[in-house]
């Protein structure tokens, strides 16, 4: 991990804007991965996370943003509630 957690900046701290990230979060497209998804994820060129900077691993939760970049479900959760944007391309995640 290049990025500590604390790096990410401080907690949202406002409970209704949390409340929504939370809301958001559980409506992302999340898949375990697989030998079949690793294959279409290398075909795209997006196996590498951007936060982490790892290649994807098999049998590992990935959420995917509306902007269709992926990432480790666990880390992409904990930016989100800290920044609720993609870390790549910015875009805002669409809140309720
Ligand atoms: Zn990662
Ligand atoms: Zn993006």
């Amino acid at each position: 991990m290049l990025l500590a957690l604390d790096d990410y900046g401080p907690p949202i701290v406002n409970h209704e804007k949390a409340k929504q990230i939370d809301a958001a979060i559980s409506t992302l497209a999340q898949r375990r991965t697989t030998p079949e998804v690793l294959e279409k994820l290398r075909l795209e060129n997006k196996h590498t996370c951007p936060i982490c900077l790892e290649d994807f691993a098999c049998d590992e939760d990935i959420l995917t943003l509306p902007c269709s970049h992926h990432f480790h479900a666990t880390e992409l959760e904990n930016w989100l509630r800290r920044k609720p944007r993609c870390p790549v391309c910015v875009s805002d995640l669409p809140l309720c």
